[in-house]
């Protein structure tokens, strides 16, 4: 039987960045939200209307002084609020329903009203940081989603994967010194932010909840797909989150303008399903994705394509279809991946 899929979609958050010329573009959610409308789509997914996150959920993660700066920038033509991330008139208002329209999913996944969700919002978030705005991130969407979902649903363990190319720095920065949320990342390395060796595994209370697998330019799917395996997996079966989110960029594919990465739309279905053979073990499939980068629009619009259907159950790539894409991965070139499991070996044991 398929699942009942969510997804948020909203027109207002083409609102953001209008105009204004950026590879972070309305553009992408309009070929998104199209290619929702086509024949093999329509109607086979449950619409989560978006709402607007209030101060108080903002402030979960944001301090009030940032959220002041970034709401002081509604109905301005243009703020900078670092070299690559810029405001217009409604930024303010698009980014509050981003992080509202993740909140929404939380709260379709958690109260079985969908099995799973994805998040089709922007401005996208992982890069903005307790007093930041980051690479193109206005709030951190996610890591809202996060708090939220542990105070108004009493969760105690989350798990936060994140396969854009770029290192979510903002979630691993609000994170890092708490064991209630789980932050693994793939990422190119080196690359924008600058951070995410396999050295950073959380300090204090949280030290061991953050995992980091720097991967090198030109890394492929087999090599994701056996750090999800072979990493991410294990880890994730030892701490059984209670809830599954996923930073969901695409900005990994082969043919992205920002990236140097090798990810094909096959790749995303079978870290998808990864995901998806987590969440059924831990709790009862409830996996929220939120969409990060991605900055080819017909590359993106495809992996989505894929991965929604892999969510929704009209594919699924077997535990054979896993295996083969892990033995693919270039001998040699998995050596980071056994630094990573050495470095977490105090926490997790994954050997
Ligand atoms: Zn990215």
């Amino acid at each position: 039987m398929a699942n009942r899929t969510g997804v948020v979609v909203d027109e207002r958050y083409l609102r953001h960045g209008e105009g204004h010329f950026h590879p972070e573009s309305p553009r992408r959610l309009e070929a998104l939200y199209a290619m929702l409308q086509q024949p093999d789509m329509e109607g086979k997914y449950v619409a989560i209307a978006p709402r607007h996150a209030t101060h108080d959920e903002l402030g979960l993660v944001h301090a009030p002084s940032y959220i002041g700066l970034v709401a002081g920038t509604a109905g301005k033509r243009y703020y900078s609020l670092d070299a690559d991330t810029q405001t217009s008139p409604e930024s303010y208002d698009t980014a509050k329903l981003a992080v509202g329209g993740v909140l929404n999913a939380v709260d379709a996944a958690m109260t079985g009203r969908a099995d799973n969700a994805f998040a089709f919002v922007r401005p996208p978030g992982h890069h903005a940081g307790r007093n930041r705005g980051a690479g193109f991130c206005l709030f951190n969407n996610v890591a809202v989603g996060a708090r939220y979902a542990l105070g108004k649903y009493g969760l105690k363990r989350i798990l936060i994967a994140d396969w854009d190319l770029h290192h979510g720095d903002g979630t691993q920065e609000i994170f890092y010194r708490d064991k209630k949320v789980l932050y693994f990342s793939t990422h190119q390395y080196p690359a924008y932010p600058g951070s995410g060796t396999f050295t950073e595994t959380g300090q204090g209370d949280g030290a061991g909840y953050t995992v980091n697998v720097p991967l090198k330019a030109r890394t492929d799917d087999a090599l994701h797909v056996k750090a999800f395996r072979g990493i991410l997996q294990p880890v994730a079966l030892k701490f059984q989150p209670e809830l599954v989110l996923l930073s969901a960029g695409f900005d990994s594919h082969f043919q992205d303008p920002l990236g140097d990465m090798r990810v094909t739309p096959k790749g995303y279905v079978f870290m998808t399903r990864i995901l998806m053979d987590i969440a059924a073990a831990c709790c009862g499939g409830r996996l929220v994705a939120v969409l990060e980068g991605g900055y080819n629009v017909e590359a993106l619009t495809e992996s989505v394509r894929l991965v929604l259907k892999e969510m929704r159950g009209d594919t699924r790539a077997t535990e054979d279809d896993l295996y083969r894409m892990e033995y693919e991965a270039e001998q040699g070139k998995d050596q980071i991946l056994r630094r990573v499991a050495e470095q977490i070996d105090p926490f997790w044991q994954v050997f």
